[in-house]
């Protein structure tokens, strides 16, 4: 019922114009993002590179952007954000979403924007990610992939395994050697596209991990990042590697900046693989407001940060 009500919100036109303007709400979401500027999150970032040994993604908050000469403002930021992550020799990857590079303005436009970027990072040797969004977004998110993949392979997707037809989608992608990020997802979707037990989003997690990490996925060389927090999950997943043979090296958990800091630090110091995504802009509503809806006790954290200190 709360995560309805706050997936609601996060949709909300009027929401997004106007709650952010209220300091208690700015405040709430500094938990979660170091700030609105590139140099806030690269300073995150060197604090968990230097502190840590931790490296990062960095992505900069938006969606849903219909104004081309904006969307081509966003991939402007991010071709120098490129270069300028690449001055600071920090382990930094890019994340981006596609509604924010143009997909709703047409395949053509954020395929022209995605594939800058992409360039500008490879020219560094770094990599980028895509974003995925709602349900109705993944095919055009898959057909964007495949198309800038072939000719970038530093060039990662997201799966969301909250959706019935991942599975497929993964065996799709398996044959090219792709990167993918594999996270539960965050969209409000109907049971008819997506499990509504979280249960079943959890074994279905497990399951597509299983499958990123098997030997044939391996061998045509996919990439594993595996973008969750939940303790239980990642005890399970790093047994059956450890069983089936398949080495820490051999997957990287992705997790958000603010959250479950201590198990980040536990695999760091344990040898396994982690890398923080650090989130910055001013389009941070939307985003901010699904971190709520992923746990309603960090509702808690707003109405505490309302209080008299
Ligand atoms: C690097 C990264 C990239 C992502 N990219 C996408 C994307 O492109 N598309 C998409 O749909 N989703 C994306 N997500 C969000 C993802 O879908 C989940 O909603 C989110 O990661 C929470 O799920 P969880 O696996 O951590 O597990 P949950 O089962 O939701 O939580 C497990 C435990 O993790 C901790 N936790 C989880 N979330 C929070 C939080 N917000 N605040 C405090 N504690 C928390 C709590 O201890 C909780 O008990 C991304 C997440 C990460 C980490």
């Amino acid at each position: 019922m709360v995560r309805s009500v706050l997936l609601w919100v996060s949709e909300n036109e009027w929401c997004s114009r106007t709650l952010p303007r209220y300091g208690f709400v700015r405040r709430a979401v500094r938990r979660f993002m170091p700030g609105e500027r590139l140099d806030d999150a690269l300073g995150a970032a060197r604090s968990l590179e230097d502190g840590h040994r931790i490296p990062a993604l960095v992505t900069c908050l938006g969606e849903n952007v219909a104004n081309e000469a904006e969307v081509g403002a966003v991939a402007d930021h991010y071709v120098a954000a490129a270069s300028g992550i690449a001055a600071t020799g920090l382990d930094v990857e890019l994340s981006v979403k596609p509604t924010h590079l143009g997909l709703d303005l047409g395949l053509n436009v954020a395929e022209a924007n995605i594939r800058r970027i992409a360039e500008a990072a490879d020219s560094h040797g770094n990599w980028v990610w895509l974003d995925m969004e709602y349900s109705r977004y993944v095919d055009p998110t898959l057909e964007l992939y495949r198309a800038i993949h072939a000719d970038h392979p530093r060039f990662g997707i997201c799966l969301q395994s909250y959706l019935r037809r991942t599975p497929d989608d993964l065996e799709a992608l398996l044959p090219s050697g792709p990167a993918i990020r594999l996270v539960k997802g965050a969209y409000a979707e109907p049971p008819s596209l997506a499990f509504p037990e979280k249960r079943d989003v959890d074994d279905a997690f497990f399951d597509l991990t299983t499958r990123m990490l098997s030997r044939e996925a391996r061998r045509a060389g996919l990439r594993a990042g595996l973008a969750t927090h939940d303790p239980r999950l990642i005890r399970r997943i790093d047994a059956w590697a450890g069983a089936n043979g398949v080495g820490r090296g051999d997957y990287e958990y992705q997790m958000l900046y603010g959250i479950a800091e201590e198990e980040q630090r536990r695999i760091a110091g344990e040898g396994g693989k982690i890398r923080v995504l650090i989130s910055y802009g001013d389009g941070w509503f939307p985003w901010y407001v699904r971190r709520l809806a992923e746990r309603p006790a960090n509702v808690g954290f707003v109405i505490r940060s309302l209080l008299p200190r």
